[in-house]
């Protein structure tokens, strides 16, 4: 079959001084989601995801445990790389930025891209620099003297670096924003960062002394003193994935990319600073910025102090990938904070899971093993009450999907399932000479499978393959 277009998918790449933990589970899901989707629609899908790994955080993180930086970073790296396969992340590429083959071609030539647009200088600069936030903040930002995210105190830095022009940028920044040709969602996003851009921009610092950085990271190209400022180097990974730098047939095949997920706390460097790059070395810009909210637990941050990280795989391990899926994508609007409580994950679990679903499709194959039906390639009804009711889901599920509304497309999906569990009660289709009612029933029990698949895919599957083998079994063990 031809494709029916490209689109190409990206997430944030995670930091890899710490291992991944329920918190970063959220936006590879969202992707998922919206990859396997396009894929259904027949799109010829890319898929990115991966890990920021030239941070200095990661040598200081290393040296404390008495390893080699490279040694840190493969392990977070493998660990991240494992988690997002356990839970079904459908990615097509997995990129490092330690790569030197994949992503310093890439960010190199971006860099002097930008050299040639005139938008690199250097400068003396002393600053007020956070380790953690690896940026230099200014004094306002700060709160009661230290950084209002990592409570620590800036050091006091004088060096000399490399300069990015982002004040030229401005304007032009504030138009495409606001026309709309960078579409950042949601609404108040947008107006966030074109307050944050109406407030004035300046011009940032894209590169830092090697010794400091203690040579982690990729060198300043026609200068051995400097390194690339880590978020210079990062955001590049979106085009170097694809081939900027190495393979430009690839690069022109999928670049702009459709949609790009980020969280709510990198908006200001995806939107300003990624854009401002883009139109210096005279590339497309990404049509879609998706900005998704956090995940809490019991109503707070995950945190080291607050003792309250939740390692998916135990989750994963213990209940399959389906369920936590099903949590995260139902219990709340995308764009908004998620929280996560064991109680309410149990409750969705058991109710909607195990009792609506899982249920339903006990009762239909159980029905079909029991008159021995076997089922047609092709997908009819004789009761056009169920098409009806089929249809409006299906319109309804494709309205929710293009406004990124997959928990409402979940509530469409289980009204559904719902009608369908009353449907059965009211026709009793275990009496004697019910055929075409369970032929019906099979039907939407396919149809439903089907829909679920961007959002459950093993269970979906595990529907598919019971009604071909026409063997029930539990899908959903009750917690
Ligand atoms: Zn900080």
């Amino acid at each position: 079959m031809p494709k029916r277009g490209k689109f190409y998918i990206t997430t944030a790449i995670d930091y890899v001084n710490a291992p991944v933990h329920l918190g970063h589970c959220l936006e590879k899901i969202l992707a998922d989601v919206i990859a396997r989707y396009q894929r259904n629609l027949g799109k010829d899908v890319f898929f990115l995801t991966g890990t920021d790994e030239n941070a200095q955080k990661n040598v200081l993180a290393a040296e404390k445990r008495g390893i080699l930086p490279k040694e840190f970073v493969d392990q977070n790296a493998n660990f991240a790389k494992l988690v997002w396969k356990k839970l079904d992340i459908s990615f097509d590429y997995f990129i490092r930025t330690t790569n030197k083959k994949i992503h310093w071609p890439g960010v190199k030539k971006l860099w002097l891209k930008c050299q040639k647009s005139g938008d690199i200088y250097k400068k003396k600069y002393t600053g007020l620099y956070c380790k953690e936030c690896e940026a230099f903040l200014k004094e306002k930002d700060l709160k009661k003297g230290v950084c209002p995210i990592h409570l620590k105190k800036p050091q006091r830095i004088s060096e000399e670096n490399y300069f990015f022009r982002l004040s030229k940028y401005q304007k032009e920044l504030e138009k495409i924003i606001t026309q709309d040709k960078l579409k950042v969602i949601p609404k108040e996003r947008k107006n966030e960062i074109l307050s944050l851009i109406r407030s004035g921009l300046e011009d940032f610092s894209i590169s830092r002394s090697k010794k400091r950085m203690r040579g982690w990271g990729i060198p300043v190209p026609g200068d051995k003193t400097q390194i690339i400022y880590v978020w210079f180097d990062a955001l590049t990974n979106y085009i170097s994935a694809l081939g900027y730098g190495r393979d430009e047939k690839k690069f022109k095949k999928y670049w702009p990319a459709d949609i790009q997920l980020i969280g709510k706390d990198i908006l200001r460097f995806h939107t300003i600073y990624w854009p401002a790059m883009l139109l210096s070395a005279k590339i497309e810009l990404p049509k879609v910025i998706f900005v998704h909210g956090f995940i809490t637990v019991e109503g707070k941050k995950m945190s080291k102090s607050l003792g309250n990280i939740i390692n998916p795989l135990d989750l994963i391990e213990k209940h399959g990938s389906d369920p936590l899926r099903y949590f995260l994508l139902r219990e709340g609007s995308p764009f908004e904070d998620i929280d996560f409580t064991f109680e309410k994950f149990k409750r969705r679990y058991n109710f909607d899971l195990a009792n609506e679903l899982g249920n339903l499709a006990m009762r239909i194959v159980s029905l079909q093993k029991k008159l021995k039906i076997q089922i047609k390639k092709k997908i009819t009804f004789k009761d056009k009450r169920i098409e009806k009711r089929l249809l409006k889901t299906k319109r309804e599920v494709k309205k929710k999907m293009e406004d990124f509304k997959f928990n409402e497309a979940l509530n469409a999906i289980w009204s559904l399932i719902s009608f369908v569990n009353s449907y059965i009660d009211k026709t009793r289709p275990w009496e004697k000479g019910k055929e075409k009612i369970v032929k019906d029933l099979i039907s939407i029990l396919r149809e439903i499978a089907q829909i679920l698949n961007p959002f459950l895919p093993q269970t979906s599957q595990k529907i598919l393959k019971q009604i071909k083998l026409q063997k029930p079994e539990i899908l959903f063990p009750k917690i």
